[in-house]
């Protein structure tokens, strides 16, 4: 089957196999990590390592981009994020850390696609009340809301899953 992730105001939506899926997750996790100051840009990666198959099941982590924790007043700050976060992926950022190494025929395409979705999102587009609510829903130990802890051995965000890199 496959993830898929999308723009709900464009056609195009970006479809992956549940293993290369797994490795756009892993280095989009692995550069964000290293990147991300603030809460916000730590919560969008936070949000990326809970696309973690391992644990929530094979094939369902595909989203639209409207549903990350965008934060409507640093919008455009946000969206510059995480294009440098792609751009460092595909710089490789992180990977010294990984034990196996990533196809980039498959892989970079994939972020390219990514980079070109993201490009496309409008403020307009995100329901404001999303990143409260997701906030609220937390539980008092996700580490969205105890200083969003890391993972020694690669220095990823762990989500309320755990690391996604080590789970995979
Ligand atoms: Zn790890």
């Amino acid at each position: 089957m496959g993830n898929s992730i999308w723009y709900r105001e464009d056609p195009v939506y970006i479809s992956m196999s549940n293993g290369l899926t797994d490795v756009f997750i892993n280095v989009l996790v692995l550069s964000g990590s290293r990147l991300a100051k603030t809460d916000d840009e730590k919560r969008l990666i936070v949000f990326l390592a809970g696309k973690d198959q391992t644990v929530v099941g094979i094939g369902t982590v595909g989203f639209d981009i409207c549903e990350m924790p965008w934060n409507i007043d640093n919008f455009s700050e946000n969206k510059t994020f995480l294009l440098n976060v792609i751009q460092s992926a595909k710089n490789k950022l992180g990977w010294e850390t990984l034990d196996y190494t990533p196809n980039e025929e498959l892989l970079f395409p994939v972020l390219d696609e990514f980079s070109f979705l993201i490009l496309k999102i409008n403020a307009s587009d995100i329901d404001t009340g999303w990143l409260e609510e997701w906030i609220a829903e937390a539980e008092s130990d996700d580490p969205i809301l105890c200083g969003f802890p890391k993972c020694e051995k690669h220095g990823t965000l762990l989500s309320c899953f755990g690391c996604q890199v080590c789970n995979n």
